[in-house]
């Protein structure tokens, strides 16, 4: 990801990494309260270095810190501002930018009277590959809503990430599924999912997910190329019985899935909206048009 001469920005300064220091007496290391982005950007097709929805994601991280009691005491212009400086230090074109919002040292339990901030690019292929995936229904449930700010991009929860997705590794799985706490399809451990029934798209509504980035854009994008598109809670013989499911987000992007607990989908991955979507997406990100047509495979 890094070598000592990567340039990160810290607290309003450029440093190397082998400059930079943090204390080890902080609430952030001991208790996982502190909170991060994960932000792509591309080369578009014109040549230039554009951070995608740059923005959306610095609101985000704001309503994350606002979520967990860490004050904000940041622009998110002069945050932006300072990611394209980090690329620009390391001569990076497409990367993988991350913001985390920190805390300074305390050992106690109260939230935080001050926050600092760390912003570093790495380069980072789609995260989860470019084949087709085989998923598992994970043992592991989403966290409960009522005992967490789920919707807060909080570090210390990407340990139910972590669970989740080594459970399906370690069972030869390539991901891991998790349900919410009623039992409903919720989310991948860094993603979020969709289906498609019958000529639509389905995808869990808000509530018990990460409001996803990406997951806004494909919903844009199935507007825009009308198909039809519902956010609805579904259950896992639903998703089972789908034609064809996919995961996205900003470090995966949108990729397919072979199966679901070992049965593959009817619908090949070439013939899906989904694929179709992830096309767009690509285009989107780029800033190139996509003129593509949807064309079902004929029913033989
Ligand atoms: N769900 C979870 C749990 C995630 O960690 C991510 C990645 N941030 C997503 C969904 C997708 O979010 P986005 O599209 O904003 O990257």
């Amino acid at each position: 990801y890094y070598d000592q001469n990567t340039v990160l920005y810290l607290n309003g300064e450029y440093l190397k990494a082998a400059e930079a220091k943090t204390d080890l007496y902080g609430q952030s290391l001991h208790y996982g309260y502190a909170v991060f982005e994960g932000i792509r950007a591309y080369k578009t097709i014109k040549g230039e270095v554009k951070i995608f929805k740059a923005q959306e994601h610095f609101d985000r991280f704001k309503r994350s810190c606002e979520l967990i009691h860490m004050p904000y005491p940041f622009n998110n212009d002069e945050l932006i501002a300072a990611c394209y400086k980090v690329l620009e230090l390391n001569k990076m074109e497409e990367a993988y930018i991350r913001p985390l919002a920190f805390c300074p040292p305390n050992m106690t339990l109260k939230a935080a009277l001050e926050t600092e901030i760390l912003i570093c690019a790495w380069d980072w292929a789609a995260y989860l590959g470019e084949k087709q995936l085989r998923v598992m229904t994970s043992s592991y449930q989403r966290p409960n809503p009522k005992a967490f700010a789920i919707e807060s991009k909080t570090s210390g929860l990407y340990v139910n990430s972590i669970l989740a997705s080594q459970e399906a590794k370690e069972k030869g799985y390539d991901e891991a599924l998790l349900l919410d706490i009623n039992g409903y399809v919720a989310e991948g451990p860094g993603a979020n999912v969709f289906f498609e029934k019958d000529g639509k798209i389905i995808t869990p509504p808000t509530g018990n997910i990460l409001p996803g980035i990406t997951r806004a854009t494909v919903i844009e994008l199935c507007h825009e190329l009308n198909i039809p598109l519902e956010e609805k809670l579904s259950t896992i013989e639903e998703l089972r019985a789908a034609d064809s499911a996919f995961f996205c987000g900003t470090a995966a992007e949108l990729i397919g899935w072979e199966s679901l607990d070992g049965q593959p989908f009817t619908k090949p991955w070439a013939d899906s909206l989904g694929k179709y979507l992830q096309k767009a997406y690509k285009a989107r990100v780029l800033e190139a048009e996509f003129k593509e047509v949807y064309k079902p495979a004929e029913v033989v």
